[in-house]
């Protein structure tokens, strides 16, 4: 409506954001695998409450403070257990968890893989009520078999989250956008 050649209604234009709650989560999980040094499995998580606040983030990786160049980052089952890298990563959830600094109670966690038994139960000992994955593609492992029975008996919520490629591409459009200084 113009009043004088003023639109009054002008500072309200109608806006959405480009990105929704778990989108915005998801993509931060991400985020924090791509920060891990394993040279095949990278995982990222975000623990978050109930009002979109995020209460800690992790990503696999080493004890903080040691010297990781003393530590092996290889796979190969068929090695002795002590020049394998899983008797020393710690994996993403158990990182965020350790290091949260405040009650995960009531939580849920954004996470790039589905969580193994051990972290499922650290998962659960810290009351956290959700988990939103991105890959499971170990779902025929005894492992996750385990971990997704223990969800289940601990009345633990848990779905799948696809993530568009589109999404990731308007994303990195506007990352570039933002470092040619076009949106910021
Ligand atoms: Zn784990």
């Amino acid at each position: 409506m113009c009043v004088n050649g003023v639109d009054k209604y002008v500072n309200f234009i109608p806006v959405k954001s480009s990105i929704n709650w778990d989108e915005y989560f998801m993509v931060q999980a991400m985020i924090a695998s791509f920060k891990s040094k394993d040279p095949s499995t990278k995982v990222g998580c975000v623990f978050v409450d109930d009002n979109n606040h995020q209460l800690s983030m992790g990503y696999n990786g080493m004890l903080a403070g040691i010297d990781e160049t003393k530590i092996p980052w290889g796979n190969d089952k068929g090695v002795n257990y002590e020049l394998q890298k899983y008797g020393y990563v710690i994996h993403s959830e158990a990182n965020a968890i350790a290091h949260a600094k405040c009650s995960l109670k009531g939580a849920r966690v954004y996470v790039t893989l589905f969580p193994c038994p051990e972290c499922t139960k650290q998962i659960a000992c810290h009351g956290v009520k959700e988990v939103i994955y991105l890959s499971d593609k170990y779902k025929d492992s005894d492992e996750v078999r385990v971990s997704k029975k223990l969800m289940e008996m601990a009345s633990i919520k848990y779905r799948h989250l696809a993530i568009s490629k589109e999404l990731i591409s308007s994303i990195n459009k506007y990352f570039i956008e933002m470092i040619d200084g076009i949106v910021v």
